[in-house]
C-alpha cells in the first residue's frame, strides 16, 4: 500500500494543469489568416489545390468544416493563405466555419461558441458521450480516445465516453456516414434520451471531407438532426475537441 502511494508521489501530477492555455506545436495547422492583399493572380490555383473543395473566391474563404489542413493552398499562395497554430477553431454554428480575411482569431473566438444556459445547467458538472464512427478513418477516433489518457484527462471535467447510447446525454460523429453506417447512427441518435446534443468531430463528419462527393455515404441523417458542435480537423488534435467541448458547456 505505502510502496503504491510512494509511486503515486513519485508520478506526480501528468495532466495538463490548465488546458485552456496549453501550448501546442508551432507546426501544428489551425486558425487560417487570410490575406487576400498578397493574391498573386492565383486564385484559381489556389482553389484548385483544395482536395476538399474548401476553398472559395470573392472573398477569398476557407470553409474549416472542409478544410483537412492539408497546408496545400498556403504552399502556393504567396502568403494570402498563412495557417497559425491557433487551435480553438470548434463552434456552434456552419455559418461560423467560413473564414475570409475579415475574420481574424480574435473575433473568431468571441462568438465560435455561444454560451446556452440550458447546456450549463443540465451538462455542465456531467457529460457522457457516445461515440459513432460512421465510416471514420480511425483517425478522429484515435484523438478522441487519447482525451482520456493521463496527459490530456478529459474525465476530470466530468466528460466521459460510455458504452450504451442508453446511458448518454450526447453522440460524438466521426467519419462521413456511410450508407451502411446510415442507419446505425440513427438509431444510437434516437436510443439517446432528450435532452441530447450532437458533436461533429472532424471533417468528415461536419461535411464528407475527402469522401463528400462518393456514392457510398449517405448523410441523410442531417437532414433532421441539428449539430450543436461542431470540431474541424483532419483530426482534430485532442485540445481542440477539449476546450470546444468545455466552452460549448461554459
Ligand atoms: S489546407 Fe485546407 S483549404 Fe488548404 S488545400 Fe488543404 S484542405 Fe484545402
Ligand atoms: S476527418 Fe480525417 S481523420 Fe477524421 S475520419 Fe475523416 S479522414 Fe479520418
Amino acid at each position: 500500500m505505502f510502496d503504491l502511494i510512494k509511486a503515486r508521489k513519485n508520478h506526480g501530477y501528468q495532466a495538463i494543469k490548465n488546458i485552456a492555455d496549453a501550448k501546442i506545436l508551432s507546426e501544428h495547422r489551425g486558425f487560417p489568416v487570410i490575406d487576400e492583399s498578397k493574391l498573386n493572380g492565383n486564385v484559381e490555383s489556389i482553389i484548385n489545390s483544395c482536395p476538399t473543395k474548401a476553398i472559395s473566391d470573392k472573398p477569398l474563404a476557407i470553409n474549416l468544416g472542409k478544410c483537412i489542413f492539408c497546408g496545400e493552398c498556403e504552399k502556393i499562395s504567396y502568403g494570402a493563405i498563412k495557417f497559425s497554430n491557433n487551435y480553438k477553431i470548434g463552434c456552434d454554428s456552419e455559418k461560423k466555419l467560413a473564414v475570409d480575411s475579415s475574420v481574424t482569431y480574435e473575433k473568431f473566438l468571441d462568438s465560435a461558441i455561444e454560451a446556452k444556459k440550458e447546456i450549463h445547467k443540465i451538462f455542465g458538472r456531467s457529460l457522457k458521450l457516445r461515440q459513432v464512427s460512421a465510416a471514420g478513418c480511425n483517425g478522429c477516433e484515435m484523438e478522441l480516445n487519447a482525451c482520456g489518457n493521463v496527459n490530456f484527462d478529459m474525465g476530470r471535467f466530468g466528460i466521459d465516453f460510455v458504452a450504451s447510447p442508453k446511458h448518454a446525454d450526447g453522440i460524438v460523429i466521426t467519419g462521413p456516414v456511410s450508407k451502411n453506417m446510415s442507419k446505425a447512427l440513427s438509431d444510437a441518435y434516437e436510443s439517446i434520451s432528450e435532452p441530447k446534443i450532437v458533436i461533429a468531430t472532424g471533417a468528415c463528419a461536419i461535411s464528407g471531407g475527402l469522401f463528400a462527393d462518393s456514392k457510398e455515404i449517405n448523410r441523410t441523417f442531417f437532414n433532421n438532426v441539428k449539430v450543436d458542435l461542431f470540431i474541424p480537423g483532419c483530426p482534430p488534435h485532442p485540445l481542440v475537441i477539449i476546450n470546444a467541448i468545455l466552452k460549448f458547456l461554459e
